[in-house]
């Protein structure tokens, strides 16, 4: 496996192949790999004559500053792991070399995720999806033409790379969005690099966030469409002590802005607080006509 520590070098390794002819695929981390992130490299190793990743805890979409500080740092684990997972190549950054136009940070352009940004993460924290697509928008634009795999948990995330890829298409650069499914723990607990700092205790708490999902994906499944009843049935579950809940949504995933009172088709979003620690999921409750796979540009 190549490591390269910077963008630039990475533009040239991944340009070189691509000019090959050899497809390649993407799977952008923050590091503190887990099951989650390796199933992401495993399918995109599978679909491409090559795969990549990108190692780069991004400060601009940290709106908490004790979270970034507080965020993960497993950097020699995680290279051996990618190497093991069947990683050819990963590539690492600096502020100052994704941005080398700005001489200092606070003068980076942030690029507006647009209207899927709207509720949810883009509510409760501010400047988040910002954050995300200018990083990923460099990400992209650093790998060029390829699969991007992204993962089901982070779904709005998902949604607004989607557009930004579509934007890219005018610049010639072709990339596909791949969501794939979320990896758990047995408990349900949705895998995150946040859960490292999570006690035994904590961890069998935060499964709560699971099993409200279910909760709903029952409630639709009996035939309850009622946006704000199925919203109560999961946060009526979520609550607990122990848990600061600060969303339970339920919308419609393919009419993202909808305020109909009963739904087409439904999706959970959970997001709550044990022990300080911020976690999410997310949960399709029907036959989700917009499949994670589908979404591929
Ligand atoms: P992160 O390192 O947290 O930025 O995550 C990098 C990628 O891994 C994102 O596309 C996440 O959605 C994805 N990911 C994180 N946790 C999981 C999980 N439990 N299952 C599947 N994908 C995940």
């Amino acid at each position: 496996m190549v490591i390269l520590p910077d963008p630039g070098e990475a533009n040239t390794w991944c340009a070189r192949q691509g000019n090959q002819g050899l497809t390649m695929g993407f799977v952008p981390t923050m590091g503190a790999l887990h099951a989650g992130h390796f199933s992401l490299l495993q399918r995109a190793a599978r679909e491409n004559d090559l795969c990549c990743a990108s190692i780069f805890v991004n400060p601009l979409q940290f709106n908490d500053p004790n979270d970034l500080s507080a965020y993960p740092d497993t950097l020699e684990a995680d290279i051996v792991a990618l190497e093991n997972h069947g990683c050819d190549m990963v590539f690492r950054g600096t502020l100052s070399t994704f941005f080398p136009e700005v001489d200092d940070h606070e003068k980076i352009r942030k690029l507006d995720p647009g209207p899927l940004a709207h509720g949810l993460e883009g509510s409760f924290r501010p400047g988040h999806l910002e954050g995300v697509v200018t990083i990923v928008d460099r990400l992209f634009r650093t790998v060029g033409n390829c699969r991007a795999y992204f993962g089901e948990k982070d779904y709005q995330q998902a949604l607004v790379v989607r557009d930004l890829a579509d934007a890219l298409a005018e610049d010639n650069i072709f990339i596909s969005v791949i969501i794939c499914p979320t990896v758990r723990a047995r408990n349900g607990l949705a895998l995150s690099s946040r859960n490292l700092r999570l006690s035994d205790s904590d961890r069998n708490l935060s499964s709560a966030l699971f099993r409200a999902l279910v909760r709903g994906k029952h409630a639709w499944s009996s035939g309850i469409r009622s946006k704000e009843e199925l919203e109560t049935i999961v946060a009526d579950c979520l609550a607990k002590p122990g848990i600061r809940v600060e969303y339970a949504a339920v919308r419609d995933p393919e009419d993202w802005t909808s305020n109909a009172e009963d739904l087409m088709a439904a999706r959970g979003f959970v997001a709550a607080y044990v022990s300080g620690i911020r976690l999410i999921d997310t949960m399709a409750f029907g036959s989700d006509r917009m499949k994670p796979d589908s979404l591929q540009g």
